[in-house]
């Protein structure tokens, strides 16, 4: 059955800069060309956004992470509002040089981690594989800048035989993520390499993906990579798509191809300040992926990497999206919520407190409305303090809820709202 998706209509295509209308489509639309055309001056840029200075002195400082941006993605970005969500995602400004309380290289402790060059093995029966040090853009916020964009830091023919190698002889690793950098900017050739020497591990149940260059340059999603990936099952694919903006006709078609080979995806974005720190802009975010079957997988709480300070927010800003989001849109799209902890602690799911009050026996709980209830468990001959009564005339109140006395707290106007 030919799946492949490869004419969408000219006029749902997302507008190119006119630094590059007369490119030919079939240019335009060749990941390569993407690649090859990236990018990273102030010259250049300031042709197509209206840069500030804190922008231009950080475009020419020397010691910030790498910079480089496909023409497609710039592309979407506001020239002439610096605080485009898209466009501060990728054009530095002179706040990645600010120092804070709690700042690393190594955010996640991954180096103390890694047996090998390029694999980090925190989790007993997972680990992750770093296959290039290599993107397709470069996100500010990066975890790993200490390594990424860096050609000198890559990783060579010999250093993935080592990480092959050592997964081979780790019969407990069941799962393996390929990341990076990103791995779809590999060669297909080389990626299909990998990916068949894994393969060939029989202890390996499944293989995932993690990439933003769907994002960055929706072009790598040819029928030759999707053909390619589809041999791999079972095989997943997060993408990772922080604001809506970044979803254009070119991305979704790039999803249902990947989709149609019958790869899951799913979406693992970054909470950052001023760029997606609000219930509305997430939930729109979040909705707009289930509509392109994409499920929203990890809202991750910013690391403390070295140059992200400025899009740190509080971690409660984090249950606050979530408190906007579980019960407000179908459970499918809504995220875990993760802190990944400093010093290699591996993810921690945070959210909102459901569990009001508890005693032998019963648990109260709230609805995202407000609405208490009291859970009662199926063990048998427990001491539930029902004969415990204090005050029949006492006003409303959790305990009421807990002695049973009392079998829901209802916010008012709750019944009303509903009819
Ligand atoms: S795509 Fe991923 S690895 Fe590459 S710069 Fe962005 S966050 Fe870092």
């Amino acid at each position: 059955m030919e799946t492949f998706i490869n004419n969408y209509e000219a006029k749902r295509k997302t507008k190119r800069h006119t630094l590059w209308e007369n490119v030919p489509d079939e240019q335009w639309e060749d990941w390569k060309w993407q690649l090859s055309n990236r990018i990273n001056s102030v010259e250049e840029i300031s042709k197509i956004i209206n840069l500030t200075d804190s922008e231009i002195n950080a475009l020419q400082s020397d010691s910030l992470f790498r910079v480089d941006i496909t023409p497609y993605f710039i592309s979407l970005l506001d020239p002439d509002d610096p605080n485009c969500p898209l466009r501060k995602q990728v054009i530095p400004t002179e706040k990645e040089k600010e120092a804070f309380l709690g700042m690393q290289e190594d955010s996640l402790g991954e180096d103390a981690f890694s047996p090998v060059k390029g694999i980090t093995h925190r989790y007993p029966d997972r680990v992750l594989m770093l296959v290039t040090t290599q993107c397709a853009s470069y996100c500010r916020y990066c975890t790993r800048s200490r390594l990424v964009g860096d050609s000198s830091k890559n990783y060579s023919g010999s250093d993935l035989e080592k990480q092959i190698e050592y997964i081979r002889n780790n019969p407990k690793v069941r799962d393996v993520l390929l990341s990076g950098g990103d791995p779809l900017v590999l060669p297909v050739k080389r990626l299909k390499l990998i990916l068949s020497k894994l393969r060939e591990i029989p202890h390996l149940d499944i293989v995932r993906i993690g990439s933003r260059t769907p994002i960055f340059n929706p072009f790598v999603v040819t029928k030759e990579l999707c053909d390619m990936l589809s041999e791999f099952h079972p095989l997943w694919v997060n993408i990772h798509v922080n604001h809506d903006k970044e979803i254009t006709p070119e991305l979704r078609e790039a999803c249902s191809n990947m989709l149609n080979v019958g790869i899951p995806l799913g979406n693992q974005a970054v909470l950052l300040k001023g760029i997606n720190d609000t219930v509305n802009i997430q939930r729109k975010l979040c909705i707009d992926l289930v509509k392109m079957r994409v499920r929203p997988y990890y809202l991750y709480q910013c690391d403390l990497v070295k140059g992200a300070g400025h899009f740190r927010t509080s971690y409660t800003k984090g249950i606050e999206i979530i408190e906007g989001l579980r019960g407000h849109i179908s459970g499918y799209a809504v995220p875990t919520f993760v802190v990944d902890a400093p010093y290699g602690g591996g993810k921690i799911p945070v959210a909102p407190n459901y569990i009001v009050s508890q005693t032998e026996g019963k648990v109260l709980l709230r609805n995202f409305e407000g609405f208490m209830t009291v859970y009662i468990d199926p063990i048998q001959n427990r001491d539930i303090h029902t004969e415990e009564v204090i005050d029949e005339d006492e006003d409303v109140s959790v305990l009421k809820l807990l002695q049973g006395r009392q079998k829901t707290i209802i916010p008012q106007n709750y019944r009303k709202s509903k009819e």
